[in-house]
C-alpha cells in the first residue's frame, strides 16, 4: 500500500482526499507539517489561491522542505490549478515581489490566463492520458484558472484547450495538462468531477515509484 499526502494549508485539499480515499491501497493524508510530508510516498497540491498557499507554507516553515522535494523530482506529485503555479519554474502576472514557488516543474504559467472577467468555466477537450494508447475526451472544470505558456523539452503535453472553447480569444490552443518525470499537472479540477482517470493514473504512478 501506498501513503499519499495532500498539501492541506489552503484550497481544495478535501476533495483531493476525498477522491483518493476511492482508490484501496491508498491511504490519504492531509500534510501540514515537516514531519508529515516526510512519511508520505506521494504528494498532491490542491487548487485554491497560489500566493495564500505560498505564504502559509513559508510561514509554517513548510515552503523549503518543498521546494527540496519537488526540485529532486523524485517523489511523485499531482498539482492542480493553483499547484500547477507553485510547481512551475516560472509564473507570470506575479505580485510586486513575486510569490513563493517551489519549482520543479519545467514551464512557465499565466497565472491568471482566463482574466478575472470570467471566473469559471467548464469544457470537454480530447487528452491524451498517459498510457493510453489513443486519445479521448475529458469533462473538465477550470475556476480562475491558470495555463501553462512554455514548457521545457521534458515535459509532455497531455491536454490543449482548443480556442473554440476558450472563454477568451485564443491565437492557438493553450496547455491545460502535461506531466514531467514524477509530475502530473492540470490547470482544471480533476478532483471536482466524477472522472477519477487523473487520480488513476497518478496512483498507479506512486505505486511503480514505491515498488
Ligand atoms: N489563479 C489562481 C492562483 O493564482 C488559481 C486558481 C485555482 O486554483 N482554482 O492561485
Amino acid at each position: 500500500s501506498v501513503t499519499i499526502g495532500v498539501l492541506a494549508l489552503q484550497g481544495a485539499f478535501r476533495e483531493h482526499l476525498r477522491a483518493l480515499s476511492e482508490f484501496e491501497g491508498v491511504s490519504a493524508l492531509p500534510v501540514r507539517t515537516k514531519e508529515q510530508l516526510a512519511t508520505v510516498d506521494a504528494l498532491v497540491i490542491p487548487g485554491g489561491e497560489s500566493t495564500t498557499m505560498g505564504l502559509v507554507a513559508e510561514r509554517s516553515g513548510l515552503l523549503e522542505e518543498l521546494r527540496a522535494m519537488t526540485r529532486a523530482r523524485q517523489k511523485p506529485v499531482f498539482a492542480t490549478c493553483a499547484g500547477l503555479i507553485m510547481l512551475a519554474q516560472r509564473a507570470q502576472h506575479e505580485k510586486t515581489g513575486g510569490q513563493p514557488l517551489l519549482g520543479g516543474l519545467d514551464v512557465v504559467v499565466d497565472r491568471n490566463f482566463f482574466g478575472t472577467q470570467l471566473q469559471s468555466f467548464e469544457a470537454t477537450m480530447d487528452v491524451r492520458l498517459p498510457g493510453d494508447e489513443a486519445a479521448s475526451t475529458c469533462h473538465a472544470v477550470f475556476i480562475r484558472a491558470p495555463a501553462i505558456l512554455e514548457v521545457g523539452i521534458r515535459v509532455e503535453v497531455l491536454a490543449t484547450l482548443p480556442v473554440d472553447k476558450s472563454p477568451r480569444p485564443l491565437e492557438k490552443p493553450c496547455i491545460v495538462a502535461a506531466r514531467q518525470g514524477p509530475f502530473l499537472v492540470t490547470a482544471f479540477h480533476p478532483e471536482l468531477t466524477a472522472d477519477r482517470r487523473w487520480h488513476a493514473y497518478f496512483v498507479d504512478q506512486v505505486r511503480a515509484t514505491k515498488g
